[in-house]
């Protein structure tokens, strides 16, 4: 096979088991988490992501190759991590659980953009222009999955930082916070 299709192959047969994998555990992350929105979110890219696993087959049928997974370590290790954090959220304020379940979640969407976004360029070089169409829909769909998880972050983030400081009515303690953040940062100049 010639190289830059053999990099494009190796680089869907490890998309392919990435996302296989994901289908198993989207439905978990969904069950995790607390907040609607973000139960929603997880719900919603469960059906994207198994549409996008017969994406990737099309794309093998337009190369004429065979869909055959080859075991993706670094998600196998991502969705691990992410097993994790739904066990410790178990023990976690609800907003901090879906704080850190989101940020295992983008870790997720950063290396499957990563993916796609090499798989498009190979398809590209090599004239696979209906192929490489199809790795740009997924490609959108994993940006838009991670713009939507910071979307939903940034309310609950402020929340937790309420709750921070809610616990201690203490209002020196709430100047030193306010005094805290807005510090200068000391300049290397
Ligand atoms: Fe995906
Ligand atoms: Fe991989
Ligand atoms: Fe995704």
């Amino acid at each position: 096979m010639p190289q830059v299709k053999e990099l494009l192959v190796d680089t869907l047969q490890d998309l392919l088991h990435a996302e296989t994998q994901l289908t198993a555990a989207l439905p978990k992350m969904a069950e995790a988490a607390n907040h609607p929105k973000l139960k929603e979110a997880f719900e919603k890219h469960l059906m994207q992501t198994q549409e996008q696993v017969a994406r990737l087959e099309k794309v093998f049928q337009l190369l004429g190759e065979e869909a055959a997974p080859k075991p993706c370590k670094a998600m196998m290790g991502l969705i691990e991590e992410g097993q994790e954090t739904i066990q410790e959220g178990q023990a976690k304020e609800p907003l901090s659980a879906d704080l850190a379940l989101i940020a295992a979640a983008q870790k997720v969407e950063h290396y499957e953009i990563a993916s796609y976004g090499t798989a498009r360029t190979l398809a590209r070089q090599l004239g696979e222009m209906e192929s490489a169409r199809l790795l740009t829909h997924t490609l959108g769909e994993e940006e838009s999955t991670d713009f939507l998880l910071t979307m939903i972050s940034d309310p609950l983030l402020q929340q937790a930082t309420l709750d921070d400081l809610g616990g201690d009515v203490n209002l020196e303690s709430v100047g030193k916070t306010a005094r805290a953040t807005t510090k200068k940062r000391p300049t290397s100049k």
